[in-house]
């Protein structure tokens, strides 16, 4: 199993997972029919092109309405679930959701947006992934150009020639492919030419101190260069402030994701923002 996790997978050294405690058994039999009782809840992140102020898409972040315990954050429960392999079937509802949500927004005249849907490296590394997006988009009637599969740095590594076949296979599907976290992970440099991929996001470790903090201000200016030498685009997760929007924008990232905007939002009060940002545009006009 840690060889099918992957070697850097960084579930492998969290130190909770050592030594399973009462409550993470018990929040792991409570997992198990989490899906069955319907206590997942998917929630929407604007992505937005900050010139235009235009939403460009959403990020689909998983939540649990424990009947307990109230909201519990992915980091607490997408280990467990990469753990005992739940990951699968809940990883898939999430793709079929996402892809259902934003068809239906589409009909309903909302602007059109692409969903970013996190891949975990279990999901990655099956052989079905490729049938299981395809069915997705088949099912729901989404075009393939609007749904942007995450995946990480770290999930690609263990076996670069597999994870390129994978990505090859996804891109003939016609969707989009974005790396996650980007910075943090082990990647070598020159694998990402051999990647069909889309889009760099700029880790939020990096944007958190970009205008105080020289190191991570390198680190970031690099990734953006990086991006648009090799012709993919590039996003900034996790900006909260001004002074981060305005520094990102002079080195030329344009499209960013964070708390100044938004935080992840159910469905109703997502169109309730975006409906109210197009009121506010036409007062405007
Ligand atoms: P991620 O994919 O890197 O998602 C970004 C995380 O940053 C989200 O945390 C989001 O709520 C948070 N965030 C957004 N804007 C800001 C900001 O301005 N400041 C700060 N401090 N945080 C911000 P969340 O929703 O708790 O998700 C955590 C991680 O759990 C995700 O990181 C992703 O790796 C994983 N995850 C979430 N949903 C899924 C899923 O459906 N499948 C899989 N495999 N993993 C998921
Ligand atoms: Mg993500
Ligand atoms: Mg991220
Ligand atoms: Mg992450």
């Amino acid at each position: 199993r840690a060889k099918e996790l992957g070697r850097n997978n960084y579930q492998l050294y969290n130190p909770q997972m050592a030594a399973p405690t009462v409550q993470s058994l018990s929040l792991m039999s409570d997992l198990r029919k989490a899906l069955d009782k319907g206590e997942f809840v998917v929630y929407y992140q604007p992505q937005i092109r900050v010139p235009t102020g235009e939403l460009i898409g959403v990020e689909a972040l998983l939540r649990w309405n424990h009947p307990t315990r109230g909201m519990i954050s992915p980091a607490q429960f997408i280990p467990l679930a990469e753990e005992t392999g739940l990951i699968i079937p809940i990883g898939e509802w999430v793709l079929r959701t996402a892809c259902a949500q934003v068809k239906a927004w589409a009909e309903d005249g909302y602007p059109e947006m692409r969903v970013a849907v996190n891949l975990s490296a279990r999901q990655f590394m099956r052989d079905d992934l490729v049938d299981v997006v395809e069915r997705a988009l088949r099912d729901t009637g989404l075009k393939p150009h609007l749904l942007d599969l995450e995946i990480t740095e770290s999930m690609t590594m263990h076996n670069v020639d597999r994870a390129i076949q994978i990505l090859h296979g996804l891109k003939n599907l016609g969707v989009m492919i974005s790396l996650d976290d980007f910075g943090t992970g082990y990647s070598s440099l020159s694998y990402l030419k051999h990647f069909p991929i889309h889009m760099l996001k700029i880790d939020q470790s990096f944007v958190r101190d970009i205008t105080v903090d020289p190191d991570d201000a390198a680190i970031a200016n690099s990734i953006i260069a990086l991006a648009h030498a090799l012709n993919l685009k590039v996003i900034a997760e996790g900006v909260e402030t001004e002074e981060q929007l305005g520094y990102l924008l002079e080195q030329g990232c344009q499209e960013m994701q964070g708390y100044l905007f938004s935080p992840p939002l159910p469905v109703d009060r997502l169109e309730n923002l975006i409906r109210f940002v197009e009121k506010q545009e036409e007062e405007r006009a």
